[in-house]
């Protein structure tokens, strides 16, 4: 399995990615939690890093293209990987779809996950994550046992400073005027899927392994060439 995970941020895309990894076996690429852990470290990149993901600006598509290529000759990313976050502009999708040509040589599923800016940002805006083991919680959805505590491994509950009320409204127009494109180009590739991200976890992935289900089918041969499946939105 070779896929694209799309969506706003807050859409769910880290959540089926971590899905997808569990039953199927293969690495999540985020470039989101790349970039964090180059953050955490304090590096002088780190540092300038901080300041971009802070401000909900992209980080520059050459430092990104560098990042994403090393990663994705790893060999456990041989046999599939779920690209999480990445592309996030054109010039990525572009670069994306010349390195896989040229050294990877595979087609890759792209599934949007659609969820409105309203509902993102209550979602973001109530997001905690684990600093330790890096389970996510919503307050008003799945809040945690014991107020600022992970069930799973007793670690903080962090509230990431990107996922502040006024730095979300700049995310969210930095992905309508830089990702969201990505749906045409895609579409145009006939690559798109799309699934709706209000469903509950479950319901969504179910969506998510239909999309990769009707592209195996396609390549088989049960249907006539690749299909554009626009999953319902309920
Ligand atoms: P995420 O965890 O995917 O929401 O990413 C957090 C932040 O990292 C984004 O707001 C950007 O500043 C940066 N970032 C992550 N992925 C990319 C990408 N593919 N291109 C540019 N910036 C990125």
């Amino acid at each position: 399995m070779f896929a694209i995970l799309l969506g706003a941020p807050g859409a769910g895309k880290g959540t089926q990615a971590q899905l997808l990894m569990k039953k199927y076996g293969i690495p999540q690429i985020s470039t989101g939690d790349m970039l964090r852990s180059e953050v955490a470290q304090g590096t002088a990149l780190g540092k300038q890093l901080h300041e971009i993901m802070t401000r909900g600006d992209l980080v520059p598509d050459a430092l990104i293209m560098q990042i994403v290529e090393k990663r994705l000759q790893a060999p456990d990313c041989f046999n599939g990987f779920i690209l999480d976050g990445f592309p996030r502009t054109i010039p990525q999708a572009e670069e994306l779809s010349k390195f896989l040509k040229y050294k990877m040589h595979i087609d890759i599923t792209v599934v949007d996950i659609s969820v409105q800016d309203d509902v993102i940002i209550d979602r973001l805006a109530n997001r905690r994550v684990c600093g330790t083991c890096k389970k996510v919680y919503s307050l008003t959805v799945n809040p945690p046992i014991v107020d600022g505590k992970c069930d799973r491994c007793d670690g903080e509950l962090k509230h990431r400073a990107d996922d502040q009320v006024e730095t979300i409204r700049k995310r969210l127009n930095v992905y309508h005027d830089n990702t969201a494109p990505l749906i045409r180009f895609y579409r145009n590739k006939k690559l798109l899927h799309r699934v709706n991200g209000l469903q509950k976890v479950d319901d969504v992935f179910r969506d998510v392994e239909k999309c990769f289900n009707m592209n195996k089918n396609a390549k088989e041969g049960y249907t006539t060439g690749r299909a554009v499946v626009e999953a319902p939105m309920n």
